[in-house]
């Protein structure tokens, strides 16, 4: 098991001796980086993966003033929701409104006892972490334990910008299990729950490439976005799927199509050109997933615009 690691904190200030003096005290209990101006802040942040927890922030600093840079950061979609606390020597009521308006979380005036500040910061970073468990958990589905549709929906726009930047197919897979229902009426609605958590982790464990993802899109639907992969690629990848889930060999004395629980996989690939295309791929993806149900289930369809044909397998 990975060690719980401490929180980080971006200490921001042009003058080394208030850095000595808040790393000093705090480089204990969190991991301190340095910024000695804004723009080096703003450079610092959007460069590294692995965020601060919260942000310390000076107000009077040469070229970008901190309330500048807090302006900035606040625009930022990605670093928006890093807490930021002003520690400056500007005390007055108007500079500290100024801060909290700009949207920091709290305003430390020099000078200040060290004990109450770090009481006050331990307190932000104490509620930002909550914050981004709850944030993870909205993001998941409690049955399977996998991405669930909210998150999709956050990143299927943010991925097809991507795509639109850097060129390439982009494909989209929608996953139905057969006759769930009856599956549900034949054996209970516990075992149906215990066939969907192996359903989603057959399918999470079924080699995915970085940057592919699985979604459980609502009842006993999975949706996959494959970013940068062809539509060859994607009918593979979806026939391994539907093997891989033949293999768990889950009973189905219920089916008219098979002695085992199977299911169906509608694909579609684009070359996405405009940002507005999710509607199309999901509604495609659908059509397609519908297209294999009627073609008698337990297979895949999937059709290729970047190439303007369609296909079938078994
Ligand atoms: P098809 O082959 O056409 O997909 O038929 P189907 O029966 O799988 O499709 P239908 O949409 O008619 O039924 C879906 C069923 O999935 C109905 C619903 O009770 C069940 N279901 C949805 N979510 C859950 C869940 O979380 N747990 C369980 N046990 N069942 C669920
Ligand atoms: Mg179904
Ligand atoms: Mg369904």
């Amino acid at each position: 098991m990975s060690p719980i690691q401490q929180p980080k904190i971006l200490l921001v200030d042009d003058m080394p001796t208030n850095i000595r003096v808040l790393a000093e005290a705090l480089h204990q209990e969190y991991r301190i980086h340095i910024a000695t101006s804004g723009t080096m802040a703003l450079d610092i942040l959007e460069a590294e993966t692995d965020k601060p927890d919260l942000i310390l922030l000076d107000v009077m600093m040469p070229d970008l003033d901190g309330y500048e840079t807090c302006r900035r950061i606040k625009e930022n979609a990605s670093l928006q929701n890093i807490p930021i606390i002003f520690v400056t020597a500007k005390g007055d009521v108007e500079d500290e409104q100024r801060g909290l308006d700009l949207g920091a979380v709290d305003y430390i005036a020099k000078p200040f006892h060290l004990a109450i500040a770090r009481a006050r910061i331990r307190n932000h970073i104490n509620l930002k972490r909550r914050t981004d468990l709850l944030e993870g958990l909205a993001h998941i589905d409690g049955l399977t334990g996998i991405p669930n549709r909210r998150c999709l929906e956050e990143t299927l726009d943010p991925e097809l910008r991507r795509i639109v930047r850097c060129g390439g197919p982009f494909s989209l897979m929608m996953i139905d299990i057969d006759f769930f229902k009856l599956y549900n009426d034949h054996y209970g609605h516990g075992a149906g729950d215990e066939c969907l958590r192996q359903v989603a982790q057959t399918l999470s464990q079924t080699v995915f490439r970085a940057g592919d993802s699985l979604y459980r899109y609502g009842g006993e639907e999975f949706t996959v976005l494959l970013p940068g992969t062809d539509h060859a690629g994607t009918l593979a990848l979806a026939e391994r799927f539907r093997q891989a889930i033949l293999s768990l060999n889950i009973p189905a004395a219920h089916s008219p199509i098979a002695d085992r629980v199977t299911i169906s996989i509608g694909c579609v690939t684009a070359i996405p050109e405009r940002e507005d295309g999710r509607e199309m791929l999901l509604a495609t993806a659908d059509r397609l997933l519908y297209q294999a149900k009627r073609a008698g289930r337990n297979r895949v369809c999937g059709v290729d615009l970047a190439a303007g044909d369609a296909c079938a397998t078994a």
